[in-house]
């Protein structure tokens, strides 16, 4: 099921992402390669390898804001909750099943109520703007891999401004003035995206080998749960596939796969 929230915020996000990315495949292509190594086939080599890399960014990240992040679906036929709007709450179930008083439904454990989605979302780790969408138990890998090749084409890029120059240091002095502009703005850009994936990836991945999501570690909700491998809750956030495709957003999990995880209301 695609989804795609009209959040301003989330928008101008999006339309952030992609100038940058636009931008700094303009720059590696024709202000980098091009005059540099032109001749060569390194050049050529350097621009598929860029463009692989944001080609795969770009299809994780259009899958974790298109997809659906783990929505708990509302009920067909609607639940009595006159006992909420008396003012009494309804306990939660001891399996960990609750109620929420937005939605007003029952969710499974670990499902929490987004302001922005206006819905609750199972495994519910935090509302990105930066992908318009809840990261949650559907789309965390996605949103995992989309750092990953944010992370990738930043460290690549600031590695084709260093080589760009050493390759060619006798730039004419015309254009000389105009591919340092471009390299210096490149560089802060890299810079600032890759800090920022770099701290949000730590968070991300110490959150799933803790087994606790950012909204519940806020919540201090302190669940104790049975005590599990690394690989078996890298498992739940990737796939059962073999970890090496667990980075290749081209790979999805079958509907079998999937089934596992689906809560009926
Ligand atoms: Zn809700
Ligand atoms: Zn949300």
């Amino acid at each position: 099921m695609a989804v795609f929230r009209s959040d301003p915020c989330g928008i101008i996000c999006i339309i952030i992402t992609y100038s940058a990315v636009f931008y700094a495949d303009y720059v590696v292509i024709w202000h980098l390669v091009i005059p540099a190594m032109s001749n060569t086939l390194w050049g050529t080599f350097c621009v598929i390898l860029f463009n692989l890399i944001v080609f795969l960014m770009t299809v994780s990240h259009m899958r974790a804001v298109l997809s659906d992040p783990g929505i708990v679906p509302l009920p067909k036929n609607g639940l009595d909750f006159s006992d909420l709007h008396a003012g009494r709450t309804i306990p939660n179930t001891k399996d960990g099943w609750s109620v929420c008083n937005k939605c007003e439904t029952y969710r499974p454990p670990r499902a929490h109520h987004c302001r922005i989605c206006r819905r609750c979302i199972r495994k519910m780790d935090h509302h990105c703007p930066w992908i318009n969408n809840c990261v949650g138990e559907l789309n965390q890998k996605y949103f995992i891999q989309f750092l990953f090749y944010v992370g990738m084409a930043s460290c690549y890029a600031t590695t084709m401004v260093v080589t760009s120059w050493v390759m060619d240091p006798n730039v004419t002095s015309t254009y000389k003035h105009t591919k340092l502009i471009h390299s210096v703005i490149l560089i802060v850009e890299c810079v600032l995206f890759g800090m920022f994936v770099i701290a949000i990836g730590c968070d991300q991945i110490s959150s799933i080998l803790g087994d606790e999501t950012l909204v519940e570690q806020v919540k201090k909700e302190g669940i104790r749960r049975e005590k599990r491998s690394m690989y078996s809750l890298l498992q739940e956030v990737f796939g059962r596939g073999h970890p090496l495709g667990w980075l290749c957003p081209l790979f999805t999990e079958t509907s079998k796969e999937r089934s596992s995880k689906q809560y009926i209301v």
